[in-house]
């Protein structure tokens, strides 16, 4: 027990779970709640009593899809759902074993200045593969071409190392004495969830959820779902070009049909997330934290960019204005890259492993 945790809880953005008074409403409408889960109101009580183990062994953080529900019912606004998400902000930054994703969650000045401090550092290697540039030829008078290229090799490493490190983490603090049950049965069944999104789809199956009986197309699981397939047809499109040496641009070619249907998946989700992010239409999206704007700023401003490439190599456009946009869009990629450990993005990975992990003791 540690009574102190909730000043700590409230550092990473909850602000309203002590007005919780234990009626359960929560765990009665949120309808990934399981005898045995009984989520979000067990996290309630663990936040208020300080068991920060329970917290960090507990992958029912990762099985909630923070549809918010739990939130728009609570007769106390104590919004469990914004509990949920900042016990997850703790949980990523207590695996990362540098420190620094402790610092930027609690502090917005500092992550502001760490990414954009990465961001220049990514744009100054960039700029030295191509030395003979006038810009490179004018910035490498001043900066010394070696230090530029250490410093981005030990970010990306530290990056990788931190998450190797969390994935261990997550691995050995999940139900560490039960035997594996049908693991190949629990690796289908995870595979599929994060395909299909078939958890996240019985979110609004609650008859009072504010998403029940609207559109499929403007439902969190589908913009989810979009910015999810996004980003792996992009990442295909992307590995194919450099694994094939592919220098076709034809709209036909196969890796530019994957990309573009990313880019548009990509944009589609993200530009409709911010809009709700900015309207507010439930609980859940009114009380965004600098961490979610910058996860969707970055996702936004690659697929904007990449669209802006594209069009721009179709009409034989090589002026500088394309050059910066093409050196802007592959930091923004990097640095989503560089940051996946130190950020809201590190659900990606923790997320499938809890996610086996149920469906392997369920099973
Ligand atoms: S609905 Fe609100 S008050 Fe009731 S248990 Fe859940 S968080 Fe607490
Ligand atoms: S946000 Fe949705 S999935 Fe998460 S605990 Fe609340 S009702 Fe359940």
């Amino acid at each position: 027990m540690d009574t102190k945790f909730i000043n700590e809880v409230e550092r990473y953005g909850a602000d309203h779970f002590k007005a919780c008074y234990d009626c359960g409403t929560c765990t009665a409408v949120c309808t990934l709640s399981e005898p045995g889960h009984s989520f979000p109101r067990y996290f309630v009580r663990l936040a208020k009593t300080g068991q920060k183990d329970e917290i960090l062994r507990s992958r029912e953080l990762w099985l909630c899809y923070a549809c918010g529900d739990c939130s728009e019912n609570c007769p106390r606004n104590a919004d469990p759902a914004e509990l949920i998400a900042a016990l997850r902000r703790y949980t990523i930054a207590s695996y990362e074993p540098t420190g620094l994703t402790k610092l930027i969650f609690k502090s917005n000045p500092l992550y502001i200045l760490v990414t954009l401090v990465l961001a220049v550092i990514f744009a100054l290697v960039l700029l030295s593969f191509h030395p003979q540039s006038d810009v490179s030829r004018w910035l490498f008078k001043y900066i010394d071409y070696e230090t530029i290229h250490y410093t981005g090799i030990v970010a990306a490493v530290l990056m990788i190392f931190s998450l190797i490190s969390g994935f261990f983490t997550s691995i050995k603090n999940y139900s560490p004495q039960k035997p594996m049950s049908k693991p190949w049965d629990a690796l289908k069944k995870t595979l599929i969830e994060m395909g299909i999104f078939k958890r996240y789809q019985s979110c609004d199956t609650y008859e009072d959820s504010y998403w029940a009986g609207k559109p499929w197309i403007i439902k969190p699981w589908f913009l989810h779902f979009c910015i999810f397939w996004g980003f792996i047809l992009l990442f295909t499109a992307t590995a194919m070009d450099y694994l094939f040496k592919n220098p076709n641009i034809d709209v036909w070619w196969p890796t530019r049909i994957i990309g573009t249907i990313g880019g548009l998946l990509l944009m589609y989700g993200s530009t409709i997330v911010m809009i709700y992010r900015l309207l507010g239409p439930t609980k859940i999206y009114q009380s965004t934290k600098l961490a979610d704007w910058v996860f969707l700023i970055f996702i936004w401003l690659t697929g904007f960019t990449g669209f802006w490439l594209e069009i721009s190599i179709f009409a034989h456009d090589h002026t500088m204005l394309t050059y910066g946009i093409l050196l802007f869009h592959v930091v923004c990629a990097v640095e989503m890259f560089l940051l996946f450990a130190f950020s809201k993005f590190a659900h990606a990975l923790y997320r499938p492993i809890a996610l086996y992990d149920y469906f392997r003791t369920k099973s």
